[in-house]
């Protein structure tokens, strides 16, 4: 049995509409991940005050959900719902407890749209509501140019091959089994694409890993792709930055002193980098016919 806790919130309005995500609001029924991406700003002293160690309920959320949802309705306050920003809706503890399922159902009673991020095959459980939620959600004024369904989901990669995945997302399904429900979830017409980041310098973001990476998603006919960097925080032994230099200290001991320059300083890649991956993505963009953003108006043209 996972911890459980009793929460005051759990709708979470952001700041500002990310133009990647498009998150208006973000929910997470969980606290802590069990997939355990070393790579992951959850882990550490980032968030990490406020994130549980070790996978936990938030008992009330559907109650409190169900209250704050139908406050932003009844004001017309309509947006995009990311579910979610910080665990996995569809960790394996979702298969007993149905937290995201009872989610979806509220979110469709009060016609949100939904973002879904997952590295997970459990979502085929909930396309029954997802296709509801796809045709009744009301798609907010500011997104009308963008958007003209009420449903999109992001598979998250960061690599297709398995041994780096093992090493870096210890917890999470294998990616073959990710790109197997990507297929599933594209086969129901779902507007799906993937959340490619963090791609790992010298790892995932070589020219034949990217090759690779885009002509698989070309292959699958995925809708977008997001690409971007890895970024790495705190100086504490939990933080994501220790966890991801010990890996690579520990599998690619020749990137060692290349990753501890990188991040001397600070938690980003140096910025030529970052132009040079966003350059190459770009055109890797191009040549596979993918788009880079979210937009399903322009997709279904
Ligand atoms: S699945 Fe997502 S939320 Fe969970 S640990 Fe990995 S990156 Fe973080």
């Amino acid at each position: 049995m996972p911890a459980q806790v009793e929460v005051k919130s759990v709708l979470n309005k952001t700041r500002r509409t990310d133009p990647w995500f498009l998150d208006d609001y973000t929910v997470n029924l969980y606290s802590g991940c069990a997939f355990n991406c070393l790579y992951c700003y959850i882990q550490g002293s980032k968030y990490g005050h406020h994130v549980a160690k070790t996978t936990t309920l938030k008992t009330n959320a559907i109650e409190v959900l169900s209250r704050q949802l139908r406050a932003r309705a009844q004001k017309k306050q309509y947006g995009v719902i990311v579910l979610s920003s910080v665990t996995d809706p569809y960790m394996p503890v979702d298969r007993k407890y149905k937290m995201t399922r009872q989610a979806l159902e509220v979110i469709l009673e009060n016609r949100f749209p939904v973002h879904i991020i997952t590295k997970s095959d459990l979502i085929a459980r909930d396309y029954d509501l997802l296709h509801a939620i796809d045709t009744q959600a009301i798609i907010p004024s500011h997104l009308s140019d963008r958007l003209d369904r009420g449903v999109i989901i992001s598979y998250s990669f960061s690599t297709l091959d398995q041994h780096v995945a093992h090493i870096f997302e210890p917890g999470a399904p294998e990616p073959q089994r990710r790109l197997a429900s990507l297929q599933k979830t594209l086969a129901e017409d779902f507007y799906a694409g993937i959340s490619l980041m963090p791609l790992l310098p010298h790892i995932s973001d070589t020219g034949d890993h990217l090759d690779f990476l885009f002509s698989t998603f070309r292959e699958f006919q995925v809708c977008y792709v997001l690409p971007a960097s890895l970024t790495l925080y705190g100086e504490q032994l939990e933080d994501n930055k220790h966890q991801v230099l010990s890996a690579v200290q520990q599998h690619f001991p020749q990137l060692h002193q290349k990753y501890l320059k990188f991040f001397s300083h600070n938690a980003q890649m140096p910025g030529y980098y970052r132009v040079a991956l966003a350059r190459k993505t770009r055109e890797l963009c191009h040549i596979n016919g993918l788009e880079n953003c979210i937009n399903t108006l322009q997709s279904n043209n």
